[in-house]
């Protein structure tokens, strides 16, 4: 848990929101500024800062992360019309937040990559 962080605060209840998805380790949250019909986000409950973090070597989170993106897919009814998985990692992103996240985004056609 770190003091500042948004998605410590809505993982912990601190801040209420509804949660799409949500377990031990991990939860998923509409995303308040959506880029499509259906835009997730899925975090881990625990303060992990960023994709190279000496945590995450060797371990299951993004596994655990990649499972329940289809869950929530299949939730919010993109599952079979399909979906786009993104991590942003720093400015050139546009990345906001330092607290790993994955975005689900899809129910619409979703263009290239770019
Ligand atoms: P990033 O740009 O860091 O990859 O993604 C952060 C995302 O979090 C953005 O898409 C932004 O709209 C979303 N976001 C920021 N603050 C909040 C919040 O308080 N609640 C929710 N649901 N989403 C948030
Ligand atoms: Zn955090």
């Amino acid at each position: 848990m770190l003091d500042n962080c948004i998605f410590c605060k809505i993982g912990n209840g601190e801040i209420e929101t509804e949660f799409l998805y949500k377990d031990d380790t991990v939860c998923a949250i509409n995303d308040i500024n959506p880029v499509a019909p259906v835009h997730i986000l899925i975090f881990p409950l625990e303060h992990i800062d960023e994709i190279g973090d000496e945590e995450l070597r060797g371990s299951r989170w993004m596994g655990h992360i990649l499972y329940v993106s289809k869950k929530v897919a299949d939730l919010t009814g993109i599952k079979d019309s399909g979906f786009r998985i993104v991590i942003n990692q720093g400015s050139d992103s546009g990345q906001e937040v330092q607290h790993l996240h994955a975005h689900v985004i899809g129910g619409r056609p979703l263009g290239s990559l770019g």
